[in-house]
């Protein structure tokens, strides 16, 4: 038999997978196409992969026969049951070294569970985050990878070549241990819940606050789009908003405001509040997709509940312009750093080493969140690796500071409007609590302590207080 040509093979010939493999092979890497629908393998041969290098097999064993060792095979099927399977029907074929990665949007728990399992039997696993959808996996993905460490020089080439790049430097770097990377890859979601929301209420202000049309809030987002909040999301608003239907009305103002959301967003708040990090801004994205999903129940509440009665705004128009950029740009770096809080939490506890410079680095680039205002954070944490929380470093100190005075205005003018800023208000919440050296939890343990006998602890120097409450009232 001939000996083995393929570099890589890949499972799940669906919108990803072919794209990732029309990329991997540009990059000159000869892959090896499988899908459980054997047809799908012929028909993207006689396809899209026509006149490439890519070959197909129609079964695992001949998927593991075409690939040199070690082998490394990507899973790029639908997250859960199916990547388990895979697993199951490749392990016979599959020898000490080789490698499996799942490229999916699995759940860390899962990835941690399949890194130890498959390490106990002598093969390496992969979880590895891939970002930027169809586009990025056909022309540059950001690529989140962690597990087992040894699988990384074996497959750093390929994923260094195959996603995007930021000048010299590739949008792909080793996450850390186990399921460190489908974490990392679940908390950029929340983050891009995070960066979405915050886009919208910005919309919503300038809509129903200043009466603007799509096309004049598409011109201030193409501004903003010069500064420091030049970012991909940012710049589709601008494409969405001016987008017409055939009748010349922007589209987007016919589309119907129940929000979807597949999952991780949710993950990001849940595993928040389990390891007791207060990532509210993330929460209040996900909070705010479930509001509006709630339509005819807000339409009925809209007859019957009246909110103020809205004065048109008689300030200075392009001040309160400005100020809403800087509302933006410093609940954006709220959320950063919110996000950041929760990866360093859990780099603790599971005892990952993330590397949060990198980790900043690889998302500046092929991913839905990529941005300007990435490359400062990778900037802070390349200065001082072990930052505490971004709002110590001196560049987004600085510029939490001079956005301090705008972003209140423009809060305080949506709350007289009755116009819901959610993610920006609690991010300004945040802020001001995570600034308080005192705050009021000394009387949540005095009600704990009345009615449940918690105890409380007393201040350094107040240690001759009573240690319980409420026995002599
Ligand atoms: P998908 O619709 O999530 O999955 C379709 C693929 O999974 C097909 O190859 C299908 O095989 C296979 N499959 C489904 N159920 C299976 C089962 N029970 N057993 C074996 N194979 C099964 O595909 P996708 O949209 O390309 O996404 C692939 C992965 O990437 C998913 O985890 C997704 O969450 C993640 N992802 C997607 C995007 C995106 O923009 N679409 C972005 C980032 C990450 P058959 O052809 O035989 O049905």
């Amino acid at each position: 038999m001939a000996a083995p040509t393929g570099d890589i093979g890949l499972i799940g010939l669906a919108v990803m997978g072919q794209n990732l493999i029309l990329n991997m092979n540009d990059k000159g890497f000869t892959v090896v196409a499988y899908n459980r629908t054997t047809s799908k393998v012929d028909h993207f041969l006689a396809n899209e992969a026509k006149g490439t290098k890519i070959q197909g097999a129609h079964s695992i064993q001949e998927l593991a026969a075409k690939l040199k060792r070690p082998r490394k095979i990507v899973l790029l099927v639908k997250a859960g049951s199916a990547v388990d399977d895979f697993i199951a029907q490749l392990e016979p074929y599959l020898e000490k070294g080789d490698i499996i990665i799942d490229g999916g949007n699995s759940h860390y728990p899962d990835t941690v569970r399949r890194v130890a399992s498959l390490e106990a039997k002598g093969l390496l696993f992969v979880g590895s985050g891939v970002s930027g959808g169809e586009e990025g996996a056909r022309y540059g993905p950001s690529l989140m990878p962690g597990g087992s460490a040894a699988a990384w020089p074996a497959i750093k080439e390929i994923f260094e070549k195959t996603s995007a790049q930021v000048g010299p430097d590739p949008c792909a770097d080793w996450m850390g241990e186990s399921g460190s990377g489908h974490y990392v890859k679940m908390v950029h979601n929340g983050i891009e819940y995070g960066d979405m929301q915050l886009i919208a209420e910005a919309y919503d202000i300038l809509k129903r606050g200043l009466n603007l049309s799509e096309d004049e809030i598409a011109d201030i987002f193409d501004t903003w789009n010069k500064g420091v909040l030049d970012s991909f999301l940012i710049e589709i608003t601008t494409n969405v908003l001016r987008f017409k239907d055939d009748d010349g009305v922007p589209l987007v103002t016919k589309i119907l405001d129940k929000a979807g959301q597949k999952g991780t967003g949710k993950w990001t708040a849940v595993n928040a509040l389990d390891a007791g990090m207060p990532v509210t801004l993330i929460g209040e994205a996900v909070f705010a997709r479930c509001l509006s999903a709630i339509k005819d129940e807000r339409v009925r509440a809209s007859k019957v509940i009246a909110g103020p009665q809205k004065e048109p705004f008689r300030g200075d128009k392009k001040q309160f312009i400005d100020d809403l950029e800087q509302a933006l740009y410093a609940s954006k770096i709220i959320s950063y750093t919110q996000g950041f809080m929760l990866m360093r939490e859990s780099a603790k506890e599971f005892g990952w080493h993330l590397n949060f410079a990198g980790i900043a680095r690889i998302w500046r680039g092929g991913c839905i969140i990529k941005s300007v205002f990435l490359g400062d954070i990778t900037s802070a944490y390349t200065k001082n690796p072990e930052l505490e929380s971004l709002l110590f470093d001196d560049f987004f100190n600085k510029a939490v500071h001079k956005a301090q005075p705008g972003w209140r205005r423009v809060i305080a003018q949506a709350v007289l409007w009755g116009i819901p800023t959610p993610a920006f208000s609690t991010a300004l919440a945040f802020f001001d609590g995570y600034r308080s050296e005192v705050v009021p939890a000394n009387i949540l343990q005095g009600q704990r302590d009345y009615f449940g006998a918690h105890t409380f602890r007393v201040l350094p120097g107040k240690e001759n207080a009573k240690l319980v409450l409420g026995q002599d009232i």
